[in-house]
Formats: structure tokens, sequence, C-alpha cells
């Protein structure tokens, strides 16, 4: 039933029983009021009677008066000695009077008696109707009680007429009071239900809606109250939706991988930077930690923050064998679940290997010129170096060459981990490249000429400058002269050029060498990678020249590139971008 049809039915209501309340005073005032002016004018026309009947009661039977007065009044006549006996009556037989009884316990004959007239409504056995019964008693004759009794039968038709007349009001009474009920309940129900039509589309998530506020009465405060509200709701969802933007964009914008879980080890957040590293895809949120991702670390260390309840760290190594995640599982929040970070560490174990990678190498290296050294420094104490004087200058000869590979190795390590380190700065000054290639190669003409090659120049006249650390770019160019000389047999030729191109100075040092197999041409530039360990060794090499002419070039912002036939020579090209 809805409040419109309960306020209709209350009003209806209340006008029912403020109408039957109506009706019944009313037409109980009405009755008592047809009673009293019945029995006024009873009272009236039984003075009227007795003074007839004093006058006449000598000379007449009194039955004869009675009967006359009855015909005049239109009402039974009864006259009653001061003992109660009936003497006459309007309406009973002259034979019948003796046998009535005594009247003298009526109330309006003993009323009469007393104070001269009495009155009363009672029911009448002889006639079987309601009597209004009216007597006086006389004070100039014998002192009979003269009594008149009208039958009540017109009140009865009044209070039917009455009735009748009160039920027609009663009923327009009623189908007017529907009529105003319904307008009122209509009127007073309408703001209301046009603030729950307004909080409905307010709940809906419609935006900006508003209560119609109508009047200062309670439903127009009941509106205000809810406006503030309404308002002060949207505030916070503003808020809220801000703040998780801005989650969203600080989850979407990480590096990191970020995976929420509940208690129940069910994914309710997962970000894009997870998806990658993790490779997944689809919606995964509403699903469990198992289902999606099955990698036994990851799900060792979600076990383990899950019977320990604390934080927990653990490292996910990837089925490429490539990638490995470092993951942090923090309890989030009072027993809401779990937060895990993500954080890809592939590079730091790249480069932790080739760090191992390159020790090992160094030892490697190491190993062989410090055996060589101590076992000929010991068989030279051993003796030797007393035996013979040229067999011990063969074999301090083989020290010193040892321990010029020594310096060689521990002059190119240094080298390198220099460059790699934070310190590596380079002091860029404007340098005329032209100047360089000529130094570095008047270093080493005598060292190509010692060994039958020829080393040729072709450089322009005028070369632009570039931004560089001069001493670096001679390193550059004297591990690239060291290599063509070390890798062309004698007879051979190397040439030096630059050239400018628009935005570069292009150097390249090419030989007629023996040149780098094609498979081997992509590795070069690693460390200690050898195309021939033997001839590198013999030649004095480290295998970390060109490694260290690919850091330096690169640390200038440049470029190098090899080109090489097997048997035909090698052609390295730099580009270094000019100012
Ligand atoms: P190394 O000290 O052994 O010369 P590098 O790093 O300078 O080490 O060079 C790596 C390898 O590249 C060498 O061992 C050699 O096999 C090859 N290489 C370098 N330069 C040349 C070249 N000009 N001609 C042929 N092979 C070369």
């Amino acid at each position: 039933m809805t409040f419109r049809w309960k306020l209709f039915a209350s009003y209806v209501l209340l006008a029912v029983v403020m109408a039957m309340a109506f009706y019944f005073q009313a037409s109980r005032l009405l009755e008592g009021r047809i009673i009293d002016e019945s029995r006024q004018f009873l009272l009236n026309e039984s003075r009227l009677a007795m003074m007839t009947y004093e006058h006449l009661f000598k000379s007449w039977p009194a039955q004869q008066i009675a009967e006359q007065l009855g015909s005049g009044t239109r009402s039974r006549v009864t006259l009653i000695a001061r003992d109660g006996r009936v003497i006459a009556d309007s309406d009973v037989k002259p034979d019948q009077i003796a046998s009535l009884e005594n009247h003298r316990n009526r109330p309006e004959v003993q009323q009469a008696l007393a104070s001269g007239s009495g009155s009363a409504v009672r029911y009448s056995d002889t006639l079987r109707v309601n009597m209004l019964y009216v007597a006086i008693s006389g004070n100039n004759g014998d002192g009979t009680v003269l009594r008149l009794a009208l039958p009540l039968k017109s009140l009865d038709s009044a209070k039917k007429s009455l009735n009748a007349m009160l039920a027609g009001a009663f009923a327009a009474l009623l189908v007017l009071a529907m009529a105003l009920s319904a307008i009122l309940s209509n009127l007073t129900s309408r703001p209301l239900r046009a603030m729950a039509e307004a909080a409905a589309r307010f709940g809906a998530g419609e935006h900006g809606v508003r209560m119609p506020v109508h009047g200062k009465d309670e439903i127009g405060y009941l509106g205000q109250v809810l406006n503030q509200m309404a308002g002060r709701l949207e505030e916070q969802m503003s808020r809220l939706a801000s703040e998780r933007q801005r989650l969203d964009a600080i989850l979407h914008g990480m590096g990191e991988g970020v995976m929420v879980l509940d208690t129940a080890g069910t994914i309710t957040l997962i970000n894009p930077a997870l998806r990658g590293q993790l490779a997944i895809a689809g919606a995964v949120e509403g699903k469990g930690l198992v289902e999606v991702c099955r990698h036994p670390d990851l799900l060792q260390a979600y076990q383990e923050h899950r019977e320990n309840g604390g934080e927990v760290f653990g490292e996910v190594a990837l089925p490429d064998g490539k990638t490995y995640l470092s993951t942090h599982w923090v309890p989030l929040g009072d027993r809401q679940g779990t937060v895990a970070v993500f954080h890809d560490i592939s590079e730091l174990k790249r480069i932790e290997t080739i760090r191992k990678d390159f020790v090992a190498n160094v030892s490697h290296e190491l190993r062989t010129p410090v055996a060589v050294i101590k076992g000929y420094a010991e068989t030279l104490l051993d003796g030797a170096l007393e035996e013979s004087g040229e067999r011990s200058r063969n074999f301090v000869a083989v020290i010193a060459e040892h321990a010029e590979r020594l310096t060689n190795l521990i002059n190119d390590v240094l080298a390198l981990s220099r460059l790699e380190g934070k310190e590596a700065v380079l002091d860029l000054k404007p340098v005329d490249l032209s100047g360089t290639i000529q130094k570095s190669a008047k270093l080493l003409e005598e060292h190509a000429r010692s060994k039958g090659i020829g080393l040729e120049m072709d450089l322009p006249a005028q070369l632009p400058e570039v931004m560089a650390d001069q001493a670096q770019m001679e390193q550059v160019l004297l591990n690239l002269l060291d290599n063509a000389i070390k890798y062309t047999r004698s007879g051979g030729r190397i040439s030096l050029t630059a050239v400018e191109s628009a935005e570069n100075i292009i150097i390249s040092v090419s030989d007629t060498g023996v040149g780098i197999p094609e498979k081997d041409i992509a590795r070069i530039f690693e460390r200690f990678y050898r195309v021939d360990e033997g001839r590198s060794r013999e030649q004095g090499g480290t295998g970390l020249g060109l490694a260290i002419v690919k850091h330096i070039v690169q640390q200038h912002g440049g470029q190098i590139s090899v080109e090489s036939e097997l048997g035909k020579g090698s052609c390295f090209t730099l580009s270094i971008r000019k100012i």
C-alpha cells in the first residue's frame, strides 16, 4: 500500500468517524427535542382538558368527558382517582374500566400527585406501542388526575425522516471527504514521491540529482537534509573517483608489477607491468593465483607469506631463462589480503653474470703468464741460472714476455673498469680528429714497418672538429691500428681514411689481413672473445681491445661497425657526430 493510499484511507476513516459521531449526536439531540416539544404540547393540552373536566365533571359522566376530550385532543385521555383507580379512559370500553390495573404506581401519576404534573415515556401493554404520558392533578375539582397519552409513532416517523436526511448528508459528506482526501493525499504525498524518485535516480548513480524542496515544513526540511547529504556524498564519491584515477595512473605507469590478492588468494587487481612480466592475457581479476600462474618460485613465496603472515622477499626465474623477477609480499591492512610487488631484475642478473664471467676470464688469462713466469723463475733458481748463460737468457726473455702480457692484461682490465665505472667522465673538448689519426699512425708506424706492412693515410685537408676526449680517441685508433698490424701478414697494407658526412666524421681502419669469419663478426666486440686464441696470444693480445674501443665510441655517442672477408682483410668504421 503506497503512502498516498495510506493517507487517503486515514483521511476517509477520519471523515467516517466524525460523520458517525455527528450523526449519533444529532439524532440523540433531535429525538430529545421532539420528545420535549411533544411533552410540552401534551402538557398544554392536558391543562385545557383539565379545565374542561373541572367544568363538566359534575354534570357529565366521567367516561363521556374522557371520550369527548380524547376525540378533541386526538389522544388517549385517562381519568384517575387520587387512589390510583381508573375512573374513565377514552380508549377503553366502559365495561372494561373496572378491570384496568391500578395506576397509582405509574411514574407520571406519582409525579402529578406530588408536584401537580408528571410525564413518562413507556411501552404500553394495552396498545402495544411506545407512548408519551403526561399527567396533571386538578386543583379546583375532585382532585382527579388527568392523563393524556400520545403514541410516539409520529416521533418514530420524524426519526426515520431525520435518519434518511442524515444518511443522505452522510453519503454526500463521504463522497466529498473522499474527493478531498484524494486531492489532499495527492498534494501531501507529491513532494515525497518526487523525493523518492530523485533518491532512486541518485541511487542509480545519476550525477547532480537534487530533491525538490517545497516550503519550510518537515518535508521541505527532509528535502534540504537529503540534498546536503547528496552533495556530501557526491563530493566524497568524486574524491574517491579521483583518488582511484590517481591510483590507476600510478599502477599503470609503474615499471614494477603489482598484484593484490584477497585473503582467499583470489586476484583482485593486477597492473599492466605485471601482465607483461608474467605474460598474462585476458581478465584474471576474480581468479585464484594458482589458476593464473604456475611458476613454482612465485607460488612458494606466496605460500611462505601465507604461512608466516609477514613480509616475504623472493625471486622468480621465468621459464624463458632470461627473465628474473624479485618479489616482495606484504600484508594488506588488517587481514585484507596481500600486495605483491614484482621488480624485473633480469638486467641486474645479466650484469652479475657478466661480472662473474669477467672475473673468471681475467683469472683464466692471468693464470697462464703467472704459471709460466713462476715455472721459468723456479727452473732458473733450481740451477739453470748457473748452468748455461744462453739458456738462462732465453728463460728470462720468456719471463719478460709473459710479464709484458700481464702488464697488457692489467692495463686493459683497468682501462675497461675505468670506462664502466661511475667515475668514467669524458674530458670532452673540440678535437681535430685528423691530428689524432696522424699521431696514432706515427706511434705505430715503426711497428708496422718492422712487420713489413705498409701504412697509408687518406685524410681531407680540412676536417671539422668533434666534441671528444682526445686521449680516449687516441686509444681507439691505437687499438684498431694495433689489431690491423697484429692480424695482417708481412707485405700487407693498412689504410687509414677519414671523410665527412652531413652529420658525422667517418674514420675507417682497413687492412689486407687474415679477416674475420662471418660467424664471429657479431661477437668480436665482446670481452675476451677471440677468433683464434693462439694467434691472439702469440701477438700479445688480451681479447679486450675491441671491447674498450666499443665502450669509448659509445660513450662519445658514436657507432662502430666492421666488414670483413676471410683471408682478404677487415675494415673497421667508426662515426662520431660533428659539433
Ligand atoms: P685481441 O687482443 O685478441 O686482439 P681484440 O678485442 O682487439 O682482442 O680483438 C678481438 C678479436 O677480433 C681478435 O682476437 C681477432 O681475432 C679479431 N680481430 C680484431 N681485429 C682484427 C683485424 N683487424 N683483423 C682480423 N681479426 C681481427
